[in-house]
C-alpha cells in the first residue's frame, strides 16, 4: 500500500516530513514494515497557494522481505524498512492517520491536508503533470475514482493533489534528505546548528549538497522558520548522509528519517519556445539576448531574451545576490539558455541557472582620437556626443576614438547561490550525473 499526504503544515509551524516519521512509527507499531526509503516528492515549484517548498511525503509498507535498511532512528534506536514487498494487508485510512491528525495546521488559512491510500501506484503521468503543471482536485478524484483508492480531504482538499502526484513518481534521478527532527517540547524553542561543523562535512561528504552558502555564509541544511525540522542534509548516497550527520553539532534531536526525494532532479524544467512560455510552469529556453540588463527597484536585475517566436523578460531577483553581477555582465548578441519558473504578469522567467552558448566580444574604448587636422589629442563633448579638438575646434564621431575588441569568453554554466536555490533545481555540482 502506498500512503501519500499533502498540505499540513503552515508557514509558521509543523511539516508533513513530521507527520510522515510519526506515520511511519504508528505503522511499525501496528505490525506493517516500510518498504523501502519514504519519500519526499516536490512539485511544481510556481503554484500560487504553497505554503514553502511544495513537497509531499509518500509511504509505501505492507509485508516485506530481504534485508533491513535503516531509514531512521528514534530516542537512539534504529529505525527500518524492507528492500522488497511480499504481500499487502488491508488497511484503513482513518486507523493510519487518526493519531497523526493533531499535527495537521488545520487552523491556517491556506493549510488544506490531503491524505491519499493507494493499494496500486498511481499512473506517471500524474507525477510529471503535478511537477510541471497545474491541476485541479477534480483532476485527482477522477484518478483517484478510477484506481479505487482511500482519500481524505480536509477542507478544500487541495492536499490531494500533491499526495497522489508524490505517490505516482517513478525515479529517473534521485537524492535522499535526512531529516532530524526536534523533540515536541523544543519546536518553538532557539535551536542551534554550528555552522563550522557544516562546513566541516561540506568539505568532507562530497556527495552531499546545498549545505552551506560561502558567499553569503548561510547555514542552508537548518531551515529558517520554526518547524520540528531541525536540519535537514542533502546528497546521493543514503550512508554518507549518516555519516555527515555524525559531523554537526547542534542542539539535541530525537530522532532522523532519510527520504528519497527528487530535489536535485530539474523534473519541472521543459523545453519550450518563447511564444509556448505559460505562467506558472518551469522552462529551459534558448534563445538571444536582445536587450542590455538593467537593475531595477528592489535591486532585481532583467534582461530581454528573443528567439524567432517572441520576446520574454528574464529576471535574476534580489535574492539571488552576486549572480546578478553574472547576468548584468550579458550583452546584446549573447546566446543563451535560461532555466527558470515562469510568473505571470508580466511574463517573466525567474532564472534558476542560466547557460552561456556563446559570448560575443565587446568593443572598449582605450584612448579619444587624435584631431585629424592638426593631430592633437581631442576632447569629449558629452556621453554619446563625440569629440572636439581644443587647439582647432575640429569635430569627430564617437567612432572616430581608439578601440579594441575585448573577448569576453563567458562560456559555460552559472547557477544562484545555495541561499536562493530551489529544491527542485540540479545543483552544477550533479549536472553529470
Ligand atoms: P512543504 O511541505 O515543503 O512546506 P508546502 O507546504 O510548500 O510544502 P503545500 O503546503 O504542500 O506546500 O501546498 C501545496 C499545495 O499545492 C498542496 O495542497 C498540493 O496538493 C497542491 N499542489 C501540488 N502540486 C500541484 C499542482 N501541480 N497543481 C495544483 N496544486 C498542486
Amino acid at each position: 500500500m502506498y500512503l501519500g499526504i499533502d498540505d499540513t503544515d503552515s508557514r509558521t509551524g509543523m511539516c508533513t516530513t513530521y507527520v510522515g516519521f510519526k506515520i511511519i512509527l504508528r505503522l511499525i507499531e501496528m505490525g506493517y514494515d516500510i518498504i523501502g526509503y519514504p519519500r519526499l516528492v516536490r512539485l511544481n515549484p510556481n503554484v500560487p497557494w504553497k505554503t514553502r517548498g511544495n513537497g509531499s511525503v509518500v509511504i509505501r509498507f505492507g509485508k516485506g522481505s530481504g534485508e533491513d535498511v535503516v531509514i531512521g532512528e528514534l530516542n537512539g534506536r534504529r529505525i527500518t524498512a524492507k528492500k522488497r514487498l511480499v504481500h499487502d494487508f488491508d488497511a484503513n485510512i482513518d486507523d493510519l492517520i487518526k493519531d497523526v491528525e493533531r499535527y495537521f495546521v488545520l487552523d491556517e488559512k491556506n493549510t488544506n491536508p490531503g491524505v491519499v491510500l493507494t493499494r496500486r501506484k498511481l499512473p506517471q503521468w500524474l507525477y510529471w503533470r503535478g511537477v510541471r503543471e497545474l491541476l485541479t482536485v477534480d483532476d485527482i478524484e477522477r484518478v483517484l475514482k478510477a484506481n479505487e483508492a482511500q482519500y481524505k480531504k480536509y477542507k478544500n482538499g487541495r492536499g490531494i493533489i500533491g499526495a497522489s502526484c508524490g505517490i505516482s513518481w517513478r525515479p529517473k534521478f534521485r537524492t535522499y534528505e535526512l531529516l532530524t527532527y526536534l523533540p515536541e517540547d523544543s519546536f518553538y524553542k532557539r535551536r542551534f546548528v554550528d555552522p563550522d561543523t557544516v562546513k566541516k562535512l561540506d568539505a568532507m561528504f562530497p556527495s552531499t549538497f546545498d549545505n552551506y552558502d560561502y558567499e553569503n555564509d548561510y547555514t542552508a541544511i537548518m531551515p529558517n522558520s520554526t518547524t520540528p525540522v531541525l536540519y535537514g542534509i542533502r546528497g546521493t548516497s543514503p550512508e554518507e548522509l549518516m555519516r555527515a550527520k555524525e559531523v554537526v553539532k547542534s542542539t539535541d534531536y530525537e530522532g532522523f528519517l532519510i527520504y528519497e526525494t527528487n530535489q536535485g532532479s530539474d523534473d519541472h524544467l521543459v523545453r519550450r519556445r518563447i511564444k509556448d512560455i505559460k505562467p506558472f510552469t518551469s522552462v529551459i529556453v534558448r534563445g538571444t539576448v536582445s536587450k542590455k540588463p538593467r537593475r531595477i527597484r528592489g535591486g532585481h536585475t532583467i534582461f530581454s531574451l528573443e528567439d524567432s517566436t517572441g520576446t520574454v523578460e528574464c529576471a535574476a531577483y534580489e535574492p539571488t545576490k552576486k549572480f546578478r553581477d553574472i547576468i548584468s555582465s550579458l550583452e546584446v548578441g549573447d546566446v543563451v539558455e535560461v532555466y527558470g519558473g515562469v510568473r505571470g504578469s508580466p511574463l517573466t522567467v525567474n532564472i534558476e541557472k542560466i547557460r552561456i552558448l556563446k559570448s560575443v566580444p565587446v568593443k572598449k574604448k582605450i584612448s579619444n582620437p587624435r584631431c585629424p587636422v592638426c593631430g592633437s589629442k581631442m576632447e569629449s563633448i558629452g556621453r554619446g556626443k563625440g569629440y572636439r579638438c581644443r587647439k582647432c575646434g575640429t569635430r569627430a564621431g564617437e567612432e572616430d576614438a581608439k578601440f579594441i575588441v575585448v573577448r569576453r569568453d563567458m562560456e559555460g554554466f552559472y547557477e544562484v547561490p545555495v541561499i536562493a536555490r530551489r529544491h527542485l533545481s540540479k545543483p552544477l555540482k550533479l549536472m553529470k550525473s
